[in-house]
């Protein structure tokens, strides 16, 4: 089958030829319908020896779709030709955390050598894709799967982390959203259906602001030197109770910082190596940072029923899996508007 592989460090990916993989006891084949391209694949093919582990060749893609192709020994309850999107994160399955479907929380996958699938094992950017237990299944149930694929971690990252702000953010409050790319821009669609907060999009990128904007952000700021002061102007004196940063450099972790409201919430999305200190004197009294990875399989059901109702919709830029390394160059170059979907 073809599939999209990261082969050698620092290489970026390839479109080869690799054999079909069969399924094991409990593991379910998917045909793939569509994989989503994220900014941490770029991310991950850009470490050096000394940092990457995620193993060679890699086959690339966290977020993916698909119908059962085949099932293997053992495997109840799900029929062939079923359409699903994956749930991505994987933990020990038997932990606390992993029965409460946080499997982007186990404390066990690591000491295990668990990983996700495109993270560690086999991606979603090929033909076909195993999964390794049901669980890992979420019915698409009637969602295009071009359409849907990208709310596995485009969708699910923001939402996780907005629900764990939801408190902070009644109507009347202002939250920044810096970055408004793949996971940005369903983030200010999240935001708006689910909170009665106002949305201020921050982006180096004016067809990106303009995206936001389409997408329900009150305002929009192109990234400079005066972004903290425009953003208190529109917040007035107690500045922004929430500030997602899908970017995590060091100068948005600053201007977040500069921006936050006493007894608000930083929240570091984007894997951009900046850091926040926080502590008396470095952050606005009561401020929480933290740091979210990806999200729980119930609240992909949930991000999934957002979807189904309309209120959140991932705009998707189509290519063929031969089209894969093209793709990603364009995500590299800040040349995409939403999300890129591969569609095998
Ligand atoms: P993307 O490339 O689609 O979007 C990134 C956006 O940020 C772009 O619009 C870009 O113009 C903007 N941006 C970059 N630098 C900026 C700056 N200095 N100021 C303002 N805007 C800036 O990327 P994506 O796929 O949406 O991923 C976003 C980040 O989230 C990446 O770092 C990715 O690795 C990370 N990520 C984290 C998790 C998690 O679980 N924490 C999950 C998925 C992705
Ligand atoms: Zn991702």
């Amino acid at each position: 089958m073809r599939a999209v592989q990261y082969r050698h460090l620092g290489r970026g990916p390839e479109v080869v030829d690799i054999d079909k993989p069969e399924p094991g006891p409990g593991q379910i084949r998917l045909r793939v319908t569509a994989a989503g391209l994220c900014h941490s694949d770029l991310g991950l093919m850009s470490q050096p020896a000394d940092q990457y582990g995620y193993g060679l060749p890699l086959t690339l893609g966290h977020e993916g779709a698909g119908t059962v192709d085949k099932l293997g020994p053992g495997v109840s309850d799900v029929e062939v030709g079923e359409s699903f999107a994956v749930y991505g994160p994987r933990g020990c399955g038997r932990c606390r955390a992993c029965s409460r479907g946080e499997e982007n929380y186990c404390p066990h996958a690591a000491e295990l050598g668990i990983k996700p699938p495109g993270l560690g094992e086999p991606g979603a950017l090929a033909e076909y894709l195993i999964v390794h237990d049901k669980r890992f299944l979420v019915p698409l149930d009637g969602l295009d799967p071009v359409k849907a694929v990208s709310l596995t971690d485009a969708g699910l990252t923001p939402y996780h982390a907005i629900r764990s702000s939801q408190d902070k953010l009644f109507p009347g409050a202002h939250v920044v959203v810096i970055g408004v790319g793949g996971l940005g821009h369903v983030a200010v669609q999240i935001i708006r259906a689910i909170t009665g907060a106002t949305v201020v999009a921050v982006d180096l990128n004016r067809d990106r602001l303009d995206m936001a904007l389409n997408v329900g952000a009150h305002h929009a700021l192109l990234a400079g030197d005066r972004t903290a002061d425009e953003i208190r102007t529109l917040t007035g004196v107690a500045g922004a109770q929430v500030v997602f940063d899908f970017a995590g450099a060091q100068s948005t972790l600053d201007l977040a910082r500069d921006v936050v409201a006493i007894d608000g919430c930083i929240q570091i999305v984007g894997i951009g190596g900046g850091s926040v200190a926080t502590g008396f004197g470095h952050t606005p009294l009561g401020v929480a940072v933290r740091a979210p990875y990806w999200g729980s399989r119930s609240e992909l059901g949930e991000v999934l029923d957002l979807a189904r109702a309309g209120l959140v919709e991932v705009r998707v830029e189509e290519f063929a899996l031969e089209e894969a390394v093209v793709a990603y160059r364009k995500l590299d170059a800040g040349e995409l508007l939403g999300r890129a979907v591969i569609v095998p």
